[in-house]
Formats: C-alpha cells, sequence, structure tokens
C-alpha cells in the first residue's frame, strides 16, 4: 500500500483503466434509484427455527422460471401472530421430512394467513437476494428445478384468503418477479401441471387477478428484456490478474468466493464482460461483501458511450446484496463493462465479486 491518494488520482486511475475518457465520480448517493418493488420481510429459516436438512440439498445455478401458488390444505386459522406462523412453519417441515420423508420443507416459501412470509426450504432465500440460482425443491414433480413454490397456509376450497395474505402474495410475487426476471404472466397453480385440488378452486380462480395485480406492482410494465449476473466465477466473463486473490472468507459472498486485493496506484483492474445487445440505457449493480477493514473507497468504473465513469462504493458495509452504481448509457458489443480498480485512495482490501447489468 502507498498511502493516501487524492481524489484525482483516483480519477486518473480510471483514465488508466482502458481506453476513453474519465468523466469525474459519481457519487453513489446520487445514483439511480433503487429497485421499484420493495421485498416484504422474509423470515429465514434461521429466524423461525427450521431443523437442519437431513441431507444435503441441491442448489443449482440456473434461475427459476416461474413461480407455483399452493394451498397448505390445512386449517383455516384465526391466529394472524409472527410466533404462530413460525411455529406452522415448523409444523410444515414436521409433515415434509417426517411424513415424506423428504430432506428439508418441500416449498421455497410460506406465507401464513396473518401475511407473513417465511422461508421454506434452505437455501431460497439467499438465491432470491442473489436474483439467479435456486434450491431445487419438492413441491411439484417436474417443476421443482424451474419453479418457485409459495405455501399459503390455509385451505381454498370454498374459503377465500384473508386479504393480509393475499395483498402480500402480491407483494411477495412482484419482488420475485424482480429479482429473477420472471414476466407476471409466469404464475401458475400446483393444479396447472399435476392433477391435485391444490391450491383450491377459490385462490385458483383469483390467479388471473394477482397476476395483473403483480404486473401493477411492477409499475405496469414487464421485466426488462435483459438482464445479466457476472460473478468473479463467470467463465470467461471475468478477468483479473494473480495479484487478485481468492477468498470465501465472508458469508455475504455472491456465490462461492470473491476476489480481493491490496489497494495500489497502478492499471490493475479487475474486468466484467458482458453481451451488450443494443445501445441503451442500463441499470449497473455491484455485489460485495461488506466487511470493518474492506476498503471504503473502492472506483468501480462503467465503460459507458460516453466515456469512463467512475463510482466510489464504500465496500466495508451494505454487503450481501446488489447496490445500484447507477444508470448508464451502453453501446452494443460483446465486451469489458464493468472494472473494479485498486487505484483507490483509502486503505483496505478493493473486491471483485459479480455485478448486475439489467437494461432500463
Ligand atoms: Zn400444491
Amino acid at each position: 500500500m502507498t498511502g493516501h491518494l487524492s481524489r484525482r488520482d483516483v480519477m486518473r486511475g480510471a483514465v488508466l483503466l482502458g481506453v476513453g475518457t474519465a468523466t469525474g465520480g459519481l457519487s453513489l448517493a446520487g445514483a439511480a434509484p433503487a429497485l421499484a418493488v420493495e421485498s416484504p420481510t422474509i423470515a429465514s429459516c434461521a429466524t423461525w427455527g427450521a431443523r437442519n436438512p437431513s441431507s444435503p440439498l441441491n442448489v443449482i445455478s440456473s434461475s427459476p422460471d416461474k413461480i407455483l401458488i399452493h394451498h397448505t390444505a390445512s386449517a383455516n386459522v384465526s391466529d394472524t401472530s409472527l410466533s404462530y406462523a413460525y411455529s406452522f412453519a415448523r409444523t410444515v417441515q414436521g409433515w415434509h421430512m417426517d411424513g415424506n420423508g423428504w430432506a428439508d420443507s418441500g416449498q421455497h416459501f410460506t406465507i401464513s394467513r396473518g401475511g407473513h412470509v417465511m422461508e421454506g426450504r434452505h437455501n431460497s432465500l439467499s438465491r432470491l437476494r442473489a436474483g439467479s440460482g435456486m434450491v431445487v425443491g419438492a413441491h411439484c414433480p417436474g417443476q421443482n428445478d424451474k419453479a418457485i413454490g409459495i405455501e399459503n397456509e390455509g385451505t381454498y376450497t370454498s374459503a377465500t384468503p384473508p386479504a393480509v395474505l393475499y395483498n402480500k402474495l402480491v407483494q411477495f410475487c412482484a419482488y420475485i418477479c424482480e429479482q429473477y426476471n420472471i414476466a407476471p404472466t409466469r404464475i401458475y397453480g400446483h393444479r396447472d401441471y399435476v392433477a391435485t385440488a391444490c391450491p383450491g378452486d377459490v385462490l385458483y380462480a383469483k390467479l388471473p387477478q394477482l397476476r395483473s395485480d403483480v404486473a401493477a406492482a411492477l409499475g405496469g410494465t414487464t421485466p426488462p428484456a435483459f438482464s445479466v449476473v457476472v460473478d468473479n466465477i463467470t467463465a470467461g466473463r471475468f478477468t483479473a490478474s494473480a495479484n487478485w486473490l481468492t477468498s470465501s472468507y465472508s458469508a455475504e459472498r455472491y456465490g462461492a468466493d470473491y476476489r480481493y486485493a491490496n489497494p495500489q496506484a497502478i492499471s490493475d483492474a479487475a474486468y466484467y464482460k458482458a453481451n451488450i445487445p443494443a445501445e441503451g440505457n442500463y441499470r449497473i449493480e455491484a455485489w460485495y461483501p461488506g466487511i470493518a477493514g474492506y476498503n471504503t473507497a473502492t472506483p468501480y468504473v462503467v465503460l459507458a458511450k460516453g466515456g469512463n465513469q467512475t463510482v466510489i462504493v464504500d465496500q466495508s458495509t451494505g454487503g450481501g446484496a446488489w447496490k445500484t452504481l447507477g444508470t448508464f448509457t451502453l453501446t452494443a458489443g460483446d465486451k469489458d463493462v464493468v472494472g473494479v480498480s485498486r487505484w483507490s485512495s483509502a486503505t483496505g482490501y478493493v473486491i471483485a465479486d459479480a455485478v448486475r447489468i439489467t437494461r432500463v
């Protein structure tokens, strides 16, 4: 480490990253707005006290292409409390593990009649947050590696789901659609794929309404036609010199691991490549594990149409989630789109984990 660098030096670093001219830094605070759909609170398996899976679960890199709606076919209880919801999640897990002999809860998520959203099968929540990959479920034969399964507590053969449950289902489906880039038209009922009464005649009849309510929650627009995640292990899409070491130290990492390097005033950036389909505006987000001691002023450089644009990110906090760098005009082509520079004004490792590029 060579000591503190001036902001001007950081900008010079951007120039050294590649072709084009640095157009100055952008502050993260002034960047594009956050995602349109706010996630509901989702209780993780650890939060509601899940048992560990009885055998290893299969987490796959491909993402789901639809949502499947279920009902639990259990009593329509009146207890809307959080503590009851957690106990219900434990009960369902018991049915699936002890009754069915499955490794874990079969469904990815559960919503109680009180409107509490909970993770079902372990790893479902981390993959949803990441917006790519999924744990193979056990909720619908033939669809377990393609569909996110949501169990709605209750029996809806003749009863109507409580409004608090339905409204949460709308918000949650919208969040899933946004994270995985699934069109709201791709919300189905269990009976669409298997001979079953699930999710009950009444809830099944509400699915057209659910699709349109989810579309409205997404702002009336269909998800963007192009969205790609480039991880540091994505084959052929990420390049970094051997000075960038590999770590899996932080649980907030995206995927198996991430790369890190000491800050230094040299041109030695890690690059993310993407095949941009057409010139247009793209939202660019970064994922990194945020740990106290990591670099507080990491330069991300976007190779935008008008020239390189640098966004300074504090990687010591706010990790384990997508952080918006801004919306940029990109030209078409298969090329490096984002670089992480070592030319930082601050101390601590600079991190290169994953980026997401979405047409807006
Ligand atoms: Zn079902």
